[in-house]
């Protein structure tokens, strides 16, 4: 082995400059190799998703990436004929479907939505993600979750579950709202029935409905309720 160049100025070799010369050398070799790691560490994560040549925020590549992949998108369109011209949709497919957003619905859906639910969560897992992505990731994945459980509510409203997170504090003033106001007693709902009463009792407290509108939806929820039980001769 070739001994490197410097190796006569390693630790255990015979100091021939001065301590504060030594002192010097590293201070003046260390911040720039300091410099280099934190540029590094800035570096966003973010992008690394685009691999080496194109994770980095050089906005050229970030507009020719960009492009690259709306070129791809264009050449994909919805296989749904729109039913208010009548002309093929042009909508981006859903990832797995052939169908776009608004035309893959019902049964063919919800099957589609749970390839796509194992594929976010296991993006979720695999990537690095910023707060941003995070977030709007869990979000595709609960809105996939809230269709799911309405959807399994139309075959049998008795399975547990809610599509609606309140705090203890709005969910006892929502349920004293159902009781007081539109005198519906929660504890006698089936799951279906309680979380779509409890949407309209959030919605009034929230002020984005008014009393009126608040108490129709509890009364098609009461409604629909009725329905089943009639069908199912299920009894209250
Ligand atoms: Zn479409």
């Amino acid at each position: 082995m070739t001994p490197l160049p410097l190796a006569g100025a390693g630790p255990g070799a015979p100091d021939r400059a001065p301590p504060t010369r030594l002192a010097q050398h590293r201070r003046s070799s260390n911040p720039s190799q300091r410099h280099v790691r934190n540029t590094n560490n800035s570096m966003p994560r973010s992008g690394s998703y685009l691999g080496p040549s194109l994770g980095c925020r050089d906005p050229d590549h970030i507009a020719r990436w960009v492009a690259a992949m709306n070129a791809g998108k264009a050449k994909l369109h919805c296989t749904a004929i729109a039913k208010t011209t009548g002309a093929p949709c042009r909508k981006v497919p859903l990832k797995f479907a052939n169908k776009c957003s608004i035309h893959c619905r019902g049964a063919e859906r919800i099957k589609i939505d749970q390839l796509r639910l194992v594929w976010l969560q296991r993006k979720l897992r695999r990537r690095f993600f910023n707060i941003r992505e995070r977030g709007a990731l869990e979000a595709q994945i609960s809105k996939i979750q809230r269709r799911a459980l309405r959807w399994w509510w139309k075959i049998d409203p008795t399975l547990s579950g809610s599509t609606i997170a309140l705090k203890s504090h709005d969910l006892a003033r929502a349920c004293a709202w159902l009781r007081d106001v539109a005198r519906v007693e929660p504890d006698a709902l089936t799951p279906r029935a309680f979380d779509q009463c409890l949407w309209a009792a959030a919605l009034v407290l929230s002020r984005r409905y008014d009393d009126e509108t608040g108490l129709l939806k509890v009364k098609r929820a009461l409604q629909a309720e009725e329905l089943w039980r009639s069908k199912t001769g299920q009894t209250p």
